[in-house]
């Protein structure tokens, strides 16, 4: 239970989420903060606008109306204040009050800015910002501040070019203030809407994301289980698209590996039961036959002695090339002179030529590679024997010599060939153009395998040409060492 929930707090899925929502947040966060800043002073703007005008408009009625009695001056000054929605005061040209729409600031002298700049500044208008207790008569509705923004809006009033006094117009902002919040409260909950969904959405998209990923490790789980046969649905071309293709390829290589395993066990069974039934069978005639003949007992002993022989040769090849089965073989490599190489091992198969009757000629220009002796003897051996093996009459010429870029090694036989269809085949294990010569040969199948495998594993190549019935030529490629021509 635990470590599920790990897993799922830890799932990319999850991640992905937890990502988009933070970004979301943190962009409709910004967003709505520019927002309600740019509204609130748009708002601001329109409204000390709007009621910088109406204060002006009052200072004109008023200049007209300043020497009626005072009576007249309060209930204009009331009468303006309910309909502008404030409080409207006269002062003189000391800043003291005069007239107060709400009656109790008269007699005070007013000491803002804004009333200084109008009767003393020469302004024609101001306005100014103030934090004041609010009444609770107003707004009883939201005492939980005590303070709130005010606007003194101030005209002087004048007649003539000669200052009579000042008007001064309060009026409350909060209102502004108080819409803005709102509008902010409402987006609120239009994120937490945008939120959910794009939680919900992403979590949904996200899965095509990690489908494919869980899929895959299912595949790889299944594949440890039960080793091969896996294949995972691949769609699109992303990358996890790539991994799910590579991961199929790896399956697909697994499976050809172990076919191919698989029939080299199974050949190599096959190849070493052969002899083990014919023994079998020699010993058993010997062994039911009441007085065997001596000369008859010998013959079947040589019969039995040849195909221990043949069982050896196929166990040393086999270990030969399963040497080469590791995961990265090593050769040690040191200079070689190829030609001094290739001339002893033909002065050793000699005898084995002319027992044939067949001549076994050497030719070759000083050529120097880097390799392994051993290895590159045991090639040479494997190409002049099967030279040797398939050759009734003429003669077998191996020469040794170099290009710009590569040295070569060409054994040429005046044998019996090997048909087109099979040359394509001659380097598989246990492969033969024509089984029972090869056995009568002691030939195991196995020789050209080992002889690509040393090949290829000095850096070269081997390329083939024959013609049946009047020859072929084998032609070793391998590398020449760097800095030589
Ligand atoms: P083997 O032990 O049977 O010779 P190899 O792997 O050495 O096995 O060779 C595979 C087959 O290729 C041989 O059985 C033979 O049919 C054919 N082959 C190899 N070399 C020659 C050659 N010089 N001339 C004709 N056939 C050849």
């Amino acid at each position: 239970m635990h470590s599920e929930r790990k897993k799922f707090f830890g799932s990319i899925r999850v991640r992905m989420v937890a990502i988009y929502l933070v970004v979301t947040l943190l962009a409709l966060m910004s967003i709505s903060f520019t927002v309600a800043i740019l509204v609130e002073s748009s708002l601001v703007n329109q409204r000390t606008k709007q009621q910088q005008e109406a204060t002006t408009r009052l200072a004109l009625e008023l200049s007209q109306s300043f020497s009626s009695d005072a009576d007249t001056l309060y209930s204009l000054a009331l009468s303006r204040a309910q309909e502008l929605g404030g409080r409207v005061l006269i002062l003189d040209t000391d800043a003291v009050v005069q007239v107060d729409s709400a009656s109790y600031q008269t007699g005070f002298r007013l000491p803002y800015r804004e009333v200084r700049d109008v009767l003393i500044g020469g302004k024609e208008s101001a306005f100014g910002f103030h934090r004041i207790a609010r009444t609770k008569d107003k707004n009883t509705l939201k005492l939980m501040d005590d303070a709130v923004w005010a606007v003194y809006y101030t005209a002087p009033i004048t007649q003539g070019g000669v200052y009579l006094g000042a008007v001064l117009f309060s009026a409350m902002l909060q209102d502004v203030e108080d819409s803005v919040t709102d509008m902010v409260a409402s987006i609120a909950v239009a994120f937490v809407i945008v939120a959910a969904v794009m939680a919900a959405l992403s979590f949904i998209l996200s899965g095509f994301v990690t489908r494919p990923i869980v899929e895959l490790t299912n595949a790889i789980r299944k594949m440890g289980r039960q080793g091969s046969g896996v294949r995972v649905k691949v769609r699109g071309r992303d990358e996890v698209a790539e991994l799910g293709r590579a991961f199929n390829r790896m399956s697909e290589q697994i499976e050809a590996h172990d076919r191919v395993r698989d029939e080299f066990v199974s050949d190599a069974s096959h190849e070493l039961k052969t002899p083990l039934a014919t023994m079998k069978l020699l010993s058993e005639s010997i062994l039911y036959e009441e007085n065997p003949d001596p000369a008859e007992m010998r013959e079947f002993f040589e019969d039995v002695n040849h195909e221990v022989d043949r069982m050896s040769n196929v166990i040393t090849d086999l270990l030969r090339l399963v040497q080469f089965d590791e995961a990265e073989p090593t050769i040690h490599r040191e200079p070689i002179k190829l030609n001094e190489l290739v001339d002893r091992v033909a002065a050793r198969l000699r005898p084995m030529a002319e027992a044939k009757g067949i001549a076994l000629n050497c030719n070759g220009t000083d050529t120097i590679v880097l390799g392994e002796q051993t290895k590159l003897e045991q090639a040479v051996v494997n190409l002049i024997e099967n030279a040797i093996k398939y050759t009734d009459a003429g003669k077998i010429e191996v020469f040794v010599k170099h290009t710009a870029d590569e040295a070569l090694v060409i054994v040429k036989d005046t044998g019996i060939g090997i048909p087109e269809d099979a040359i394509p085949h001659l380097f598989e294990r246990f492969y033969r153009v024509d089984k029972a010569r090869s056995r009568g040969t002691g030939g195991t199948g196995l020789g050209l395998a080992i002889v690509e495998r040393i090949i290829t594993l000095h850096g070269g190549f081997i390329s083939v040409e024959s013609e049946p019935n009047k020859g072929s030529v084998f032609t070793v490629h391998l590398p020449l060492p760097m800095g030589e021509e």
